[in-house]
């Protein structure tokens, strides 16, 4: 069944693309491609020597920022990173939190991700589930090798013999998914853009557009070497030979939209309902782990690149999540795709004519004004950063305090009157998301309903009145994960009802 989400879609928060009052940008650090999608829109680069201090809108930057500039920023202003995520962009933080997952909530939800060891503290761990699977399976096991606090593939090695197992650095060893499904003897992994609005309450969209990253060289386990042939990361395989050749099926170069990816699994007749949620089920789980932990920051929003792999069976594994996924355009599928993620983003950062309103705001009420932070009710009992120096930004700010009678933004007004329906969005086959409704359909009055749907973004969380009201005050992670398996609990019926095409095409594992 297909909805046309469009009357379920979010007003668009666009504002016109040359608007009267600017929305100015901090240029430091940008990204070029954001810089591009900013100019189009009309924003203007801010200005030391012509605007005051206070009046950017937007700070977006690869690297973190520091205390000091989460502190006191004034209603209008952006950044675009939450604090504290290396909980989940880290790899051995990754593998430590959903270890701690896994033991507190059971493994039959945590159970994607390979089970890792960060050595040198976990060697003897380590060597136990080695030799306990050497024993089992003999050697046609597999691990992968990879440092903790490197990227883009480099320092990785795979290997079946733990004799080949050298590094100098921290490094986590995994379970090597050494079954991907193929493309035409290709491997490949998924590169879903997920943007977390908002940690309180935990509020997640996933883009519908992504990225297919495929390896250059024919998969095969006969040659673990060959970094073309085992790793899917575009920085290696643009170096490699073959890849400017046309490949069978997967064309030239090493990249497809998500959009062809689902065309081609509709052309095998496959049904995907079932990967796209757990693949839903995956993100969400992942940022439960950190969520409680991450300090209020109604003023930041994320955008995080998460790599999943499919194995042969269907199944979809979290390889790592990235902070400040790569915006750069090396090739068709790539401009598709980011370039409209990023205005997308910039769509759910939700700038309204409050924000360019910043200095009449300012000095009539002599204090800031929320912006459009109705998500973060102030009573809120979550971690808040401590009080830091101010920055040369923050100098003229004062403390916040929201005037009583405070007139309610009109977008943000028509989506609290929203009616929430019990449901949850996915991909459909046909590039459509579909709306698989759960139980009935309750208003939730009084609670801010985020929008379902900002451009390609839809959201994922919350996906139910339930999950609404556990992640309005303070998290409730045990209800969620309750809903997260009754959710599941749906699908594994689902899966075994024998109309569907996936489980007769590839089994289950
Ligand atoms: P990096 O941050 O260096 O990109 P990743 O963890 O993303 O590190 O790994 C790089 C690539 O290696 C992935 O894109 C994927 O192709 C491959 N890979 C990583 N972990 C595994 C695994 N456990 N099983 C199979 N392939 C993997």
């Amino acid at each position: 069944m297909i909805f046309n989400l469009e009357e379920d879609s979010a007003p668009s928060s666009t504002l016109p693309n040359h608007p009267k009052g600017a929305l100015y940008f901090l240029s430091w650090f940008c990204p070029e491609l954001v810089r591009e999608v900013l100019l189009e829109r009309g924003w203007e680069e801010y200005d030391e020597k012509e605007q005051e201090e206070e009046d950017w809108n937007l700070y977006w930057r690869g690297s973190a920022f520091c205390k000091s500039e989460y502190h006191n920023l004034l209603p209008w202003q952006r950044l675009n990173h939450h604090p504290k995520t290396a909980g989940i962009t880290r790899k051995d933080c990754l593998a430590r939190n959903l270890r701690r997952m896994k033991a507190t909530f059971g493994s039959a939800l945590y159970d994607f991700s390979p089970i890792a060891f960060i050595l040198p503290n976990d060697y003897t761990r380590f060597l136990d589930e080695y030799n306990k699977l050497r024993l089992t399976r003999g050697p046609s096991v597999y691990w992968i090798c990879k440092p903790v606090d490197l990227s883009r593939g480099r320092g990785i090695f795979i290997f079946e013999d733990i004799k080949d197992l050298v590094y100098d650095c921290s490094v986590i060893v995994q379970r090597y998914i050494s079954s991907p499904l193929l493309i035409s003897g290709y491997k490949f992994d998924l590169r879903i853009y997920v943007c977390v609005k908002s940690f309180h309450p935990l509020t997640v969209y996933i883009h519908q557009e992504g990225l297919v990253r495929f390896a250059t060289e024919k998969y095969s386990l006969s040659s673990l070497k060959n970094l073309y042939a085992h790793l899917t990361n575009t920085s290696i395989n643009k170096f490699g030979p073959f890849y400017k050749t046309q490949k069978e099926r997967v064309g030239q170069g090493c990249k497809w939209t998500l959009s062809k990816f689902r065309h081609f699994l509709h052309s095998q007749d496959i049904n995907q309902l079932l990967l796209w949620q757990r693949i839903n089920n995956i993100v969400t789980l992942t940022l439960l782990t950190i969520a409680p932990s991450v300090p209020s920051c109604p003023n930041c929003v994320e955008l995080f690149g998460f790599d999943i792999l499919i194995d042969v069976k269907f199944k979809p594994w979290l390889l790592e999540v990235n902070y400040s996924p790569a915006l750069t355009l090396d090739c068709q599928a790539d401009v598709t795709v980011k370039k409209s993620l990023i205005s997308d983003l910039i769509d759910l950062m939700n700038y309204t004519s409050t924000d360019r309103l910043r200095e009449r705001a300012y000095q009539k009420h002599g204090h800031k004004q929320p912006c459009l932070h109705a998500d973060q009710p102030s009573h809120v009992p979550i971690p808040v950063l401590p009080k830091a120096k101010q920055s040369k930004f923050q100098k003229k700010t004062r403390i916040y305090k929201p005037p009583a009678n405070l007139p309610q933004d009109k977008e943000t007004a028509s989506s609290h009157s929203r009616i929430i329906k019990k449901c949850c969005l996915i991909h459909s086959g046909s590039h459509r998301p579909v709306i698989i409704p759960l139980e009935g359909t309750t208003a939730v009055n009084g609670q801010h309903v985020p929008p379902l749907r900002v451009g390609d973004f839809i959201r994922t969380f919350p996906f139910n009145t339930a999950t609404l009201e556990a992640s309005q005050h303070k998290l409730d992670v045990k209800i969620i994960i309750q809903e997260l398996h009754k959710l599941t609990a749906q699908l594994a019926d689902w899966r075994t009802d024998p109309e569907n095409k996936w489980h007769q095409s590839y089994g289950e594992s």
